[in-house]
């Protein structure tokens, strides 16, 4: 046990993690891109489609009722697990890209007009600044963008100045997918509510790491995706506000957001189905509940602890290396580092890494505008999740040495 974390039970619940790459060990860091899947949350994918399938909310015989409970179950389970107050504020999207494209959609047809502005950071990811730009576009808005610090902390007076009148909406990531920075976000969402400015929030690197409370944040929605926190790929969520989710109109038309349809005039289902148009993955919703039990019976307190005193060390570790720069510095930092060494191209770097069986993601990480603003040709970034050892991290080291003294 470490720090309340029994590492070889957990590691041994990751099916993956016993493949040889190259016929070495795998090391996996590249959990910021996606997480591996614990046996549960496969078991959890066959159960539903072995003993539970039929399509949801329609059907009046046994299959499809029970489908329905474990789906709408689900979504009790992020409900809790993200503090909200109610269940109907959990929408199902299939991901943080699709849960930021409906809010910039629906949210700026009801609320935006020409001349209206969006703040956004410079470390946002491309799904937090796309979506927004396409809103400004179509409405003649414009985007402005919070400056960071040499520490990679935001600009929190720069942030205060361009809260302004003609803000319509902030939208934040909580936990920077490069520089590991964790926003101060609550600070925030209520300096923009001082300004009856609703705030989204980015937590696709926050909820797996680190304990979220939507109310205590009182964010007006926040956004994460299952595959990120252990559970498949093509599943996330949407955390609204009812107050918001009800002012804003669909984003998407079909089959079960609607309670009437004729050729003349349609009528919306209550929340949240009203933005769940179609078929939901209602296998994909269980087995992200089942992903955030395992997490939750880990305990997302004892994880956070235990990733940044892996962190931390691998930080320590890596500054042992000639030349390292590490990018990104902040005070408070998940579990990234980013990195470069001298002038090798982060790509050499991760492309040998790989042959020695350890997987880290180098380029711009999708976050383009912020790899620009430093003037960088990319990073090299090593994302840790909950099964990551220091022994791996010592691998790491060793073969990252090996391969500067090959590409130097
Ligand atoms: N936001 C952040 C901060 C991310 O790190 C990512 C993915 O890396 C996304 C958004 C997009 O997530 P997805 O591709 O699962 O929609």
């Amino acid at each position: 046990m470490i720090d309340n974390i029994d590492i070889d039970k957990i590691r041994s619940e990751f099916p993956i993690l016993k493949e040889l790459i190259y016929k070495k060990p795998l090391v996996y860091f590249d959990n910021g891109a996606t997480t591996q899947k614990p046996q549960c949350v496969l078991d959890r994918i066959n159960y539903g489609y072995e003993h539970l399938n039929a399509n949801i909310h329609r059907g009046v015989h046994y299959l499809s009722q029970k489908a329905t409970e474990a789906h709408e179950n689900a979504r009790k389970t992020i409900a809790d697990f993200l503090g909200a107050e109610k269940r109907e504020e959990i929408v199902f999207t299939r991901g943080t890209t699709e849960a930021i494209n409906l809010v910039a959609f629906s949210y700026g047809e009801a609320f935006c007009h020409e001349g209206d502005e969006v703040i956004l950071s410079v470390m946002e990811h491309h799904s937090n600044i796309v979506p927004w730009q396409m809103l400004c576009e179509r409405k003649k808005m414009t985007l402005r963008v919070v400056p960071m610090n040499e520490n990679a902390e935001l600009d929190m007076d720069a942030y205060k100045n361009l809260l302004n009148d003609k803000t319509k909406i902030v939208s934040i990531t909580h936990v920077s997918n490069v520089l590991g920075t964790v926003n101060p976000v609550k600070e925030m969402i209520s300096l923009a509510h001082a300004r009856h400015i609703p705030v989204l929030i980015d937590g696709a690197q926050a909820v797996p790491h680190i304990a979220v409370n939507v109310q205590d944040l009182d964010a007006d929605f926040y956004v994460f995706s299952g595959h990120k926190i252990y559970a498949p790929t093509g599943i996330g969520v949407l955390y609204g506000k009812e107050k918001w989710l009800n002012a804003i109109p669909p984003y998407q038309g079909g089959g079960e957001m609607i309670a009437q349809v004729s050729f003349e005039k349609t009528t919306y289902n209550e929340l949240p189905y009203k933005f769940e148009a179609g078929t939901p993955d209602y296998i994909g919703s269980t087995a992200l509940a089942e992903a955030v039990n395992y997490v939750q019976q880990i305990g997302i307190e004892n994880i956070a602890a235990y990733e940044h005193a892996l962190t931390t060390y691998a930080t320590k570790r890596l500054l042992e290396i000639e030349q390292m720069r590490i990018v990104g510095t902040a005070a408070y930092k998940g579990a990234v580092i980013s990195f470069l060494i001298g002038s090798i191209h982060p790509y050499d770097l991760g492309m040998l890494l790989d042959k020695l069986g350890i997987a880290v993601r180098t380029g711009h990480h999708c976050a383009q505008p912020l790899i620009d603003s430093l003037g960088l040709p990319g990073t090299v970034r090593a994302s840790f999740g909950i099964y990551n050892t220091k022994a791996e991290v010592d691998i790491f080291i060793d073969a990252l040495k090996r391969v500067v003294i090959m590409l130097s």
